[in-house]
This record gives C-alpha cells, structure tokens and sequence, in this order.
C-alpha cells in the first residue's frame, strides 16, 4: 500500500471559490482525493492554516538578473543600457557559481509560493564561445540548483545564434552561441527530463535566430511536444529592425516560419498590431506577461485583455527578478489596465489566480499541476490571512485579499510532489536563503 499523507486545509481554491476545511489526500506526489466540509483537522492530518491555493507558476526566469539587483536602480536608461550592466554579470558565471546562484534564487521563489520555473536559458558556453567538457553544464546547473530547491523547472534552452539581423554575435552573446539551429538541437537533444524536470525550447528573439533557422528550433519541440518560448515584441526597436530586415512584423515573421500554436508562448508580447494580436490569439499561442519587469525596464503596457479575448492563455513570469513576487504580477497585470484604461475589474483573483497557476504550468508543459483535484500534482502554497497585509477582509474573501494585499512575505507552507519545501516561512533544505542569496552575488562582484 502506498503511504498515503493528509493534509487539513483551513480555506482551499478549488477552482472557482474558497471553500472553508477541505482534507487534501496526498499518495505518490500526487492528489489522491479532496473532501469538502471536513470541519476539523482529521487525526494525524498535517493542519494548514490560512488560504491554500495551487502551486504558483513563474513562467518567464533568467535566473542570473537576480544579481542586478539593486544596482541596475541606479542612474537613468533604456533597456538597452539596462542590459550592457546585464551582460558584464554574465561574463562572470561558471558552472560553479551559477549552481550556487540559482539554487539560492529558485529557494526565493519556493519562499514566494512559486513551485514551477520556466527558465529561459542562453547562458551555455564558457567565455568566448568555448564549449564546456559537458556542453550542457550550465543547464545541467540550473536543474541541479532547482532540484536541490524542491522546485520543479521546465528548462527552456534557448537558441540565441545572433546579435540582431544578419550580425554576428558581438563578444557577450559568444557565450550564448551554438553557431546555428542544428547545433542547438544537437547539444539539446543530450538533455534528460527526470523527475521534476522538463525540457522545452526556446528562441531568445526574432533578432538573434535568423528567419532561416527558425523552424529548426519550431520542429524540434513540435517533434517532442515540449513547450517552445519566445521574447516577442518587447521593444519597438525589434518592430522596426525586423520590418526592416523582412518587411513584416515579428509575430508574422514567427508565423511564417511554424512556431506559433498552442505549446508556443511569446513572451511580453507588448507592442502588437491587431493583425499581431489576431494572429496570436487564432493560434492560441500562449502569452506570458511579466509585468514588474516591463515595468521596471520601461518597456510599456502590453495588451493582455485583447490578446485574451482573441483567445492566447495567459501566464506570468518574473522575467528579470526586480521583484520575485507572482502575486504582484498577478495584480500588476490588472493594475496596469486600471491606469490604461481609467476602469477598474478586467480580472477577477479567481482568473488572475489562473493565470498564475494552471495556466503557466500549461505553457510550460505541467498540464497535470495548477489544480487542487484528484489526480494532480501535489503541489500547493498556503498563504497566511492573519498577517499584517491580509488580516481583517471575511475568509470568503481569500482569493480577493490574495491578490490584491498579499505578497510573497505572506506565503507560510509550500508543497511540491507531496514534500514539505517551505514550512512556517522558512525554506527547508536551503534555510538561510538572504545569506545564499548574498554570498553566491558577492562571489560575483569585482
Ligand atoms: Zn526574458
């Protein structure tokens, strides 16, 4: 007989509403039953006080940014001036101390509620464009420090083979090279999904994979049936550039060349025609917003509620780790129409929620985790309704509070595949997570 672990929940989102005392039973890391009206903890039963929802999914990571934080604040900008100070951190990183810098990053996200990541993954090669003895030890690193953080990661290795149309790589992006698609997919191929790890694909941007090589990349994980990312119109210097270069927009270049479609999901998709948002949303192609960062690098407002309605799924990522805070971007996204469009309510929590679970685990290729059901992934974050930011609102109001006042402080127990990965605050296996945090970007300055 499998052991099989209950867990009382005080307030659960099954979906649509916030029902008061469910028993969650847990076998094999996976959901084996939910009873409703269980007004008490059953004996022995694990007792979760406060709102549990389903695991959060951070679609949209670049691990590494979290080491600008703070510094990058400084001073004026764009975001290509942002991004010099990006490429000069990612000079320094050797297996070594990407290992330990991700590890402390990815237990900051568990911390926050976060129990999937989408890392969107283009540093491979030593400095200078040199392979590593194992060509895949970077990737090989970040799945090591998600491991070792109890949170599960789709690694979405990126093919990155150019510096804008038609250039080559510049001295930075040598690193992120593989010379062309078939190279890229030869190296990729070498990768091994195991337990709590995924392998999907990913192309940096229609500026650094030539019009020719994009469908390399399209039938390499149309051939797998692995999720495939795209940055997709987040500047309108790429508009205008890839105009230039093609006479068409980036999506059209994209659709023209296969890599939209349901397990496809562009990643900001801020500056669209309509035609673009047509073309996204017929395909259901995916969109990931990552609004703190778009925000913080001043990228704009991206058109979420039309991509919606034409019928792309929305997920969320905290892309460039301003803030690792998936119910802030879960707000911000609402938040952002708000400003926009001066009326209040395009989301309700309860599609907001959605968007941060079920539907970002989807687009990265979790389609069985994002649910309290049976059958699912034993995945879940307990956030706290008795703490300064949530206490106070009616318990019915769960969902409410938790997206518009709580914040990644408020998360209290995390479970993922039935294992306790955050207990009372704390992360379990990486409990001095600010010190990780602090010495693995120390290691990293001059
Ligand atoms: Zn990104």
């Amino acid at each position: 007989m499998p052991l099989t672990t209950t867990y009382w929940l005080e307030h659960a989102w099954l979906g649509s509403y916030a029902e008061p005392g469910v028993a969650l039973d847990v076998t094999d890391g996976r959901i084996a039953a939910v009873r409703t009206g269980v007004d008490a903890p059953p004996p022995g039963a694990t007792v979760l006080r406060g709102f549990t929802v389903p695991g959060l999914a951070n679609a949209h990571s670049h691990a590494f940014h979290r080491a600008l934080r703070g510094t990058v604040q400084v001073g004026s900008g764009t975001f290509w001036t942002w991004r010099e100070v990006m490429y000069t951190v990612a000079q320094r990183l050797t297996p070594d101390s990407y290992f330990a810098l991700a590890r402390a990053v990815y237990a900051e996200m568990a911390l926050a509620g976060i129990t999937a990541v989408g890392e969107f993954h283009y540093l491979h090669h030593a400095p200078g464009g040199t392979p590593y003895d194992d060509p895949n030890a970077m990737g090989e690193a970040l799945i090591a420090a998600a491991r070792e953080a109890g949170v599960r990661i789709t690694l979405l290795d990126t093919a990155y083979l150019s510096a804008g149309f038609g250039a080559a790589p510049d001295h930075h992006q040598l690193r992120f090279s593989d010379g062309t698609a078939e190279k890229w997919a030869e190296r990729v191929s070498d990768l091994k999904e195991r337990d709590g790890v995924r392998v999907g694909a990913a192309i940096h941007s229609v500026r650094a994979v030539p019009a020719d090589q994009l469908s390399t990349v399209a039938r390499w994980a149309e051939e797998r049936r692995a999720p495939l990312h795209v940055h997709l119109s987040e500047q309108t210097a790429e508009n205008e550039a890839c105009h230039a270069a093609h006479g068409v927009t980036p999506t059209r270049l994209l659709a023209d060349h296969g890599v939209l479609g349901p397990r496809t999901t562009g990643v900001h998709n801020t500056h669209m025609t309509e035609a673009d948002i047509a073309l996204v949303g017929s395909t259901s192609t995916g969109t990931c917003m990552c609004p703190t960062t778009e925000r913080d690098l001043a990228d704009g407002i991206g058109p979420a509620v039309a991509l919606q309605k034409a019928g792309s799924p929305l997920s969320l990522g905290s892309d460039s780790h301003a803030v690792i805070d998936l119910l802030e971007e879960a707000r911000a996204m609402e938040l952002n129409e708000r400003l926009r469009t001066h009326i209040r309510g395009h989301w309700t929590a309860a599609a907001l929620l959605r968007a941060a679970s079920a539907d970002g685990h989807a687009a990265l290729g979790w389609n069985d985790a994002g649910t309290l059901e049976p059958g699912a992934l034993a995945d879940f974050t307990t956030i706290a309704l008795d703490t300064v930011r949530t206490a106070g609102p009616v318990p019915r109001l769960a969902p409410e509070t938790a997206v518009f006042a709580a914040s990644a402080a408020d998360v209290r127990h995390v479970v993922v595949g039935g294992r306790t990965v955050v207990r009372d605050g704390a992360h379990v296996s990486v409990p001095d997570t600010a010190g990780a945090l602090a010495a693995a970007i120390a290691a990293l300055r001059d």
